[in-house]
């Protein structure tokens, strides 16, 4: 069990450092556009477009889902990882994310996954009914709620395309970085990023992360976007 332990780390290792010279060598336009400043200002919207990945928004690793888009559909098929379940579509990228990430912190878990519509319900109205016990009002409560649980229907978890992560004790922020910036190699993304809270309706998450595939994630991530920004961008380079 140790040697084979031992045999997937290096070859992960290995992995990502063919990765990194992979991606080093390979994207000679992103260390130009990032030095040349006034080239960036004029062209920056032209060299956005020219470098989206070639996806469309109705991809089903792109699915939005939000307090706007409620999600009515059940992935097809699922799969166990340890104690949480996501689509199975996206079990070998969640393992090799975490496998990434336990190199890290030894410690790191899965903590959350699919969930259903009746669980997320569930939790939700746990949540009212424990703000309401601390002695809110209804409509303070569901006012506190609304940024931390999602309601049924617009949670990201019931797609099955979403973790959360971390580490049981809590995470430390140094720490929560360096997995936030290994996670687009996986295709995942941070969902709830700092100072995005007004877009996604979400606050920030240091935990949270979606499944949007590479390119799209690495995209995401140069250009700073979160899904709703990306998906709009999407939509009007289709047009
Ligand atoms: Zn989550």
């Amino acid at each position: 069990m140790i040697c084979l332990l031992v045999i997937l780390a290096g070859v992960i290792f290995v992995w990502k450092i063919d990765t990194a010279a992979f991606f080093q060598g390979a994207t000679p336009t992103r260390s130009s556009s990032a030095t040349s400043i006034s080239a960036a200002s004029s062209s920056s919207q032209a060299q956005k477009e020219d470098t989206l990945p070639n996806v469309s928004p109705d991809d089903w690793e792109l699915v939005l889902v939000n307090r706007d888009h409620l999600l009515e559909t059940e992935p097809a098929s699922l799969t166990s990882i340890g104690d949480i379940q996501v689509d199975s579509r996206i079990a070998e990228a969640t393992n090799q994310f975490l496998v990434a990430a336990r190199m890290i912190v030894p410690e790191e878990i899965l903590i959350s996954g699919y969930r259903s519509k009746t669980e997320q319900e569930q939790l939700y109205n746990d949540r009212i009914a424990e703000a309401e016990a601390s002695g809110l009002s209804q409509e303070e409560a569901e006012n506190l709620v609304k940024n931390q649980v999602q309601r049924p229907g617009a949670s990201e978890h019931q797609t099955g395309l979403a973790i959360d992560m971390g580490e049981a004790e809590g995470q430390l922020d140094e720490v929560a970085e360096k997995i936030k910036a290994l996670a687009p190699q996986y295709g995942f993304v941070l969902r709830y990023p700092e100072g995005k809270s007004e877009i996604t309706g979400i606050k920030f998450e240091s935990w949270h992360f979606r499944y949007v595939g590479i390119d799209s994630a690495k995209y995401m991530e140069e250009h700073h976007l979160v899904l709703e920004e990306y998906i709009a961008l999407l939509k009007e380079k289709k047009q």
